[in-house]
């Protein structure tokens, strides 16, 4: 694929940064302007693709990008949202486990579009692969294969504390039992040991680095994170500083409700 000039990346750039955000996304600044960072990483090859709107996004927030990523020149495809992936089946009835994933995927169903955004048309089956469950999201987005995996085991090691929470809290003892509860969404007592912990040590970066990767400066998370900052300054100085504040003000809000 022929390579990009820096110039049609800062004006992709400034017409993503001119999308009116709405009430909802002025709360997520640093998202957005990351969201910005990648689908311009996806336009220079340094990211195979974008995932805009997993999770609670704003709908007209969606349509704006799809509508700036067409323009250009970048492939747009719309998807249901990516189920949780596992890396392994939980040490549980795998009736239940079975009924989990189908009721995943029918919530997704139900929850309408997420976009794609991506340059090689060859990465297709790899998105399907990923919406269909069967694949981890880490090759199609370019996140590292440890951090998606941790996350991964991270998510199932809740869904065996929920389940250990069932029987110990309520005798549960089949899988009728877990559906039951699950269904009734039955609150149960968790650890704090046993919730997963979203890291914000990598802020060019939208997923959660692993333990390893958190704690080294030239792990496979870190080097994702610089090469994202370096394309940042490389394509807008003011844009990385945007950034920069965007993450700062993120972690104040998160210690001041830390402080609580
Ligand atoms: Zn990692």
């Amino acid at each position: 694929m022929a390579p990009i000039e820096d110039a049609a990346l800062r004006s992709l750039l400034a017409d993503l940064r001119a999308i009116p955000s709405g009430r909802e996304e002025k709360t997520n600044e640093l998202e957005n302007l990351i969201d910005y960072l990648e689908i311009a990483a996806v336009a220079a090859g340094e990211k195979p693709s974008h995932l805009q709107g997993q999770g609670r996004r704003s709908r007209g927030f969606m349509h704006a990008i799809e509508r700036v990523a067409g323009v250009h020149g970048l492939l747009v495809m719309r998807t249901p949202p990516v189920p949780t992936y596992y890396h392994r089946a939980p040490h549980y009835d795998p009736r239940f486990f079975e009924w989990e994933r189908q009721r995943d995927r029918e919530s997704c169903a139900r929850e309408g579009h997420v976009l794609w955004i991506y340059r090689d048309r060859n990465l297709e089956s790899a998105i399907r692969a990923a919406v269909e469950g069967e694949a981890d999201v880490a090759e199609v987005l370019g996140y590292p294969p440890c951090c998606v995996r941790e996350n991964s085991e991270l998510g199932i090691r809740l869904a065996e504390a929920r389940v250990r929470g069932y029987q110990s809290q309520y005798g549960a003892t089949d899988v009728e039992d877990f559906i039951r509860l699950a269904t009734q969404d039955a609150r149960v007592e968790i650890t704090r040991t046993d919730w997963p912990e979203f890291r914000h040590v990598f802020p060019y970066v939208q997923f959660s680095p692993c333990s390893h990767c958190a704690e080294s400066s030239s792990s496979p998370a870190a080097e994702v994170n610089w090469a994202m900052k370096r394309l940042a300054t490389r394509l807008s100085p003011a844009f990385q500083r945007a950034i920069d504040k965007a993450a700062k003000a993120a972690l104040e809000v998160r210690e001041a409700k830390r402080r609580r």
